[in-house]
């Protein structure tokens, strides 16, 4: 096949240092991926497929980094989009689905009681950290190093311009070591408000670890007794491994939950919700936005959870996923490549032995985004319910190509 190449979105990309610091900023920047064996831009979607500015199609496991589980421009959510873009957006009050999305999640999120809207994952953590020092009347907040809850200024890891202040009464331990959280809660106890965690561990460059029995136990045992919160954060996983909510799947006795991404398969809107109990501290927290309001988003959101309860799509995506890892599995060690796929299927990550720097990853990737396969070196996929069998087999007939070039340019 001829590889593709990327003429067209790699000017683009040097027009927008010009005007955007960076050019793209944050992990869509192309500096994230393979730099020149992606693409910049991309020009449309449909279904699990993407197209770059010059043209070149892709079958996408990247699903916009999570947001995209029933496949873009998926007919029944952009009907109801559409429905409600007729009547209008964004209003000076909240639109009429307001209701109607606050007690449909109420009754779909095991144990919560209310709930409140915003546009971006990073809103909704920040503002259930707060009503847990609200409701707790304490400041501290446990966080597992490396996790990443979003872009405001208490869990920036990386960037200039914040100061260490902003980032105070947060304190880390290692996720899935419950002797390391009973060191955090010795060292803070008094003044824990909450412990704020992905479902399982899904931080950047590294494997992804689901969470053992004995931590989950710890997490929920400790908060009990020391009188925390647990607040899970589930805005990657929301929706991909239990409509009723990851805490559920993973055994979690949650307190708060926050959600975003594929809630309404790309339309902007992220959730925070909260036990009954935590209604009248949530009542004294500070928390709006402009956009938080607009309606299609909540349309897109009741339309996407009709959907994913309707067509199986939690089954179908783990069902997907698991064939993807198995054949990948497989294909590797028929090139004497030797990999790790990790993560719950619908959402699963694959790293090479002995690739520290991550070479071995950037090198595969970049070889199968050159032959139409849109996976990352450095985060987790994401796989959609639009794919296809037929998808899959093309997906490991490109990564069978791309464990032999692998193994040619590194050894095995
Ligand atoms: N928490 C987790 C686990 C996430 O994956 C992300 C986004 N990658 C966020 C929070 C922040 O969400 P957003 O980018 O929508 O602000």
């Amino acid at each position: 096949m001829r590889l593709y190449t990327f003429e067209r979105s790699y000017r683009l990309f040097e027009e927008a240092t010009q005007y955007v610091p960076g050019g793209i900023y944050g992990p869509r920047t192309p500096h994230f991926l393979t730099f020149g064996s992606y693409p910049a831009f991309i020009s449309r979607g449909e279904g699990c497929r993407i197209w770059d500015v010059d043209g070149n199609e892709y079958i996408d496991y990247m699903c916009s980094f999570g947001t995209n589980l029933l496949g873009l421009r998926h007919p029944k959510i952009e009907e109801a989009a559409r429905r409600q873009q007729e009547r209008g957006d964004c209003f000076t009050l909240p639109s009429d689905l307001w209701v109607p999305l606050a007690k449909r999640l109420v009754g779909t999120i095991e144990k919560m009681g209310w709930c409140v809207f915003g546009k971006n994952g990073s809103d909704v953590t920040s503002y259930a950290i707060t009503v847990a020092r609200a409701a707790t009347g304490k400041k501290t907040i446990l966080v597992a190093r490396g996790a990443y809850h979003g872009s405001h200024f208490w869990c920036q890891t990386y960037g200039q311009g914040v100061p260490e202040e902003w980032k105070s009464h947060i304190h880390f331990f290692e996720y899935n070591d419950p002797e390391d959280l009973r060191r955090v809660v010795d060292e803070q106890r008094g003044d824990i408000a909450g412990a704020i965690l992905t479902p399982h561990r899904h931080d950047v460059l590294r494997d992804q670890e689901l969470p053992t029995e004995s931590f989950v136990r710890t997490v929920n045992t400790l908060a009990r007794k020391e009188g925390f919160l647990v607040v899970i954060d589930d805005i990657r996983c929301g929706f991909r491994l239990d409509m009723r909510g990851s805490a559920h799947f993973y055994g979690y006795d949650a307190d708060l939950n926050c959600f975003g991404k594929a809630m309404a398969n790309g339309y902007p809107i992220a959730a925070a919700m909260g036990r009954p109990e935590l209604k009248s501290a949530a009542e004294q927290v500070f928390f709006t936005g402009t956009h938080f309001f607009s309606g299609v988003p909540f349309a897109a959101t009741l339309a996407t959870l009709d959907e994913i309860e309707a067509s199986g799509a939690i089954e179908r995506i783990r069902d997907l996923g698991t064939r993807l890892m198995e054949g990948l599995r497989e294909a590797a060690a028929g090139q004497r490549v030797e990999v790790r796929l990790s993560g719950p299927p619908a959402m699963p990550f694959m790293t090479f032995a002995d690739d520290q720097g991550f070479d071995k990853s950037r090198f595969f990737c970049g070889e199968a985004a050159k032959r139409g396969i849109f996976f990352h070196p450095h985060h987790n996929w994401f796989v959609c319910a639009a794919l296809t069998e037929e998808d899959i087999a093309r997906t490991l007939e490109v990564a069978e190509e791309c464990f032999k070039l692998t193994r040619r340019q590194f050894g095995g």
